[in-house]
């Protein structure tokens, strides 16, 4: 008997399952298999910070899905899904609507701000291909603002960038983020002084998931990278708030961790409104 696969989502997951589910199913023709995914393409999230700050072009992180499912029992179904009736075993999408035997949910996640005021409403994203062609023109446009500026501290606002998180991507922003420095400071004839790069989390340690013992290694590792390309101005600064979820009482914040440069209270963080 006929039995319906559909995976919803073709990201690292959704590729792979059913990549995996086809080689299986090779030789049973009642299994068929369909993924569903709103893009014709699959992103490589995990490079999308190198995107941001222009170490590699936009394309380089984007692989046609007609190109990853040719020659192999997966039919791809461009579309949005919108609700899932379990009961029924249908998932519906702006395009249509697709019966399951069996679905597996790969559509992914979202990023967490974990109650804190700000970042939600005011920064840009780096979650997706969308965010990240938005984000990398906006690092760039701020050069070109701080250059046209004539006075110092507007300048300096221009060139104050802060990442909210300190897991693995908001350090790997940073890293490429403070790569990209010099070369636009070379192009905007900027003194490399001007530019801050501030990292800002709940917990006063960074990339969390990591071993205590690597914590050190980090810290090096960010101090070369902040008198290479920002003349000290690197910083992670502690951020505790009031969670929302918990209702705990708004905890003072932590002291800041000054990796290197001048004391953290005097750094200011202006929100700035992604165009819509
Ligand atoms: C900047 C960055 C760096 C990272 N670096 C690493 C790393 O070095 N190592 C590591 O292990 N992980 C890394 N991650 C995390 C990793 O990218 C994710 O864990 C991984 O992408 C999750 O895969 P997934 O298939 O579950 O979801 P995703 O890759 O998010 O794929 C979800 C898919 O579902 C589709 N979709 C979503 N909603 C719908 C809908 N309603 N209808 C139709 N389709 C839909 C999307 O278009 C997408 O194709 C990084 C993440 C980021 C953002």
């Amino acid at each position: 008997m006929e039995k319906n696969i559909v995976i919803h989502g073709a990201g690292y997951a959704g590729i792979l399952t059913a990549k995996k589910l086809a080689k299986k199913f090779k030789k049973n023709d009642d299994i068929k298999i369909a993924v569903v995914d709103k893009n014709s393409c699959h992103t490589m999230l995990t490079e999308l910070h190198e995107v941001a700050a222009n170490r590699v072009e936009e394309d380089s992180i984007r692989g046609s899905l007609k190109r990853v499912f040719a020659g192999r029992n997966v039919s791809l179904v461009l579309d949005t899904i919108v609700s899932i009736d379990y009961d029924k075993q249908v998932l519906s999408g702006k395009q249509g609507e697709y019966a399951f035997d069996y679905q597996i949910m790969a559509s992914g996640s979202k990023p967490a701000f974990y109650g804190i005021p700000g970042p939600e409403e005011y920064t840009y994203r780096l979650w997706s291909y969308e965010n990240d062609v938005k984000l990398k023109p906006q690092i760039y446009n701020m050069f070109i603002k701080a250059t046209i500026k004539p006075h110092e501290a507007t300048k300096r606002r221009f060139l104050t960038f802060l990442i909210a998180g300190a897991g693995f991507t908001g350090v790997e922003m940073a890293g490429e983020l403070a790569e990209w420095v010099p070369s636009l400071c070379k192009e905007f004839e900027i003194d490399r002084k001007m530019v801050q790069i501030i990292e800002v989390d709940l917990l006063d340690r960074v990339v969390p998931t990591w071993l205590p013992s690597y914590q050190p290694r980090y810290r090096n590792a960010w101090k070369k990278w902040a008198s290479k390309s920002c003349s000290r101005r690197v910083w992670l600064l502690s951020a505790r708030t009031k969670s929302k979820s918990s209702g705990t009482a708004r905890s003072p914040p932590s002291k800041p961790t000054r990796l290197s440069g001048q004391p953290a209270s005097r750094a200011r963080i202006l929100p700035r409104r992604p165009p819509a």
